[in-house]
């Protein structure tokens, strides 16, 4: 079975018996693993590592294991929930997404893209990962992993260019094999490829099952041509007062006065911007008296 598109095919009979044999075994690929803990993997994954994500995850599906139970718990609890696993607004959508779950729809997580992607906080990525992930459908499940293995094996390219989520998922559909089964395990088997093997910095060819099929690597791996990518940093970044910001908060169980915000950060500029973005997103609330909680928990 291959699938081709303008460039090399991919061979999905031998990308998937790879994935057989050296895929992860983490819980929420479990076959008794719901369709809602899938969900909640997807949504912390999307910009946390599994190693940091896993832990967090056992907790809260212990904790929370239909959407109707993390509905009915606070803003407040399932930000301090979250922990440090970042980016908590993705915390507070996955809030969201599970009330509207229970009410909505009968405490099921929804089977196809249309109704995924109709939940509040649920993106492209999400509602195809979750239809491909939990439910075995064919779906263009497309990241950063999958977008760079492509780029290699069946363009040449050293990497993706530009994301573009039309193109990129008008490139993987056609990648698909044509039936639900075969292409929700293509998309789980080329995602890890990108994630274990197919690395951003030392791809691993040698160990590749696509070794000698990928184009790049025939091309004789020529460099990266196109834009720049923006690096990430973090020190110093907003998202990292954010952080300290909403940990003074979270280590505490009512409202605190201002002085305990001031204490984590010196710059006062960056630091009362800050404050107010989370509070302008909704993870930080001022009670009537000038002090700052938790949302809800005052
Ligand atoms: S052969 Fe190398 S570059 Fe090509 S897909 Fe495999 S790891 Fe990536």
């Amino acid at each position: 079975m291959a699938a081709t598109l303008a460039g090399v095919p991919i061979e999905a009979d031998i990308l998937i018996d790879w994935f057989d044999e050296h895929g992860r075994d983490l819980p929420w690929r479990h076959p008794e693993c719901t369709p809602w803990g899938v969900l909640v993997s997807e949504i912390m994954l999307q910009q946390t590592p599994v190693a940091r994500v896993q832990p967090v995850w056992l907790e809260w599906l212990d904790r929370w294991p239909r959407p109707s139970s993390l509905a009915s718990a606070s803003q407040g609890e399932v930000l301090r929930a979250w922990g440090k696993l970042g980016y908590p607004r993705r915390a507070l959508r996955l809030h969201a997404a599970a009330s509207a779950i229970a009410t909505e729809h009968g405490d099921r997580v929804p089977d196809d893209v249309d109704t995924l992607l109709a939940l509040p906080g649920i993106g492209a990525y999400t509602a195809r990962a979750v239809a491909a992930f939990a439910y075995g459908k064919r779906a263009p499940v497309v990241d950063t992993n999958v977008r760079r293995v492509v780029a290699r094996a069946v363009h040449g390219a050293g990497d993706a260019g530009p994301a573009s989520n039309t193109r990129d998922m008008a490139d993987v559909e056609a990648l698909l094999p044509s039936s639900d089964t075969p292409a929700a395990r293509f998309s789980a088997a080329i995602m890890e490829l990108g994630a274990l093997v197919c690395t951003a910095r030392s791809p691993r060819c040698a160990d590749c099952p696509l070794t000698g099929l990928c184009a790049w690597q025939r091309a004789g791996k020529p460099a990266y041509s196109g834009p720049a990518k923006p690096v990430q940093k973090f020190a110093g970044t907003d998202r990292q007062v954010r952080g300290l910001l909403l940990d003074v908060l979270r280590n505490t169980s009512g409202p605190v006065a201002k002085t305990a915000l001031d204490a984590v950060w010196s710059k006062s500029g960056q630091r009362d911007r800050c404050l107010h973005s989370l509070l302008e997103d909704g993870l930080v609330e001022q009670t009537t008296d000038g002090h700052f909680a938790l949302p809800g928990e005052h």
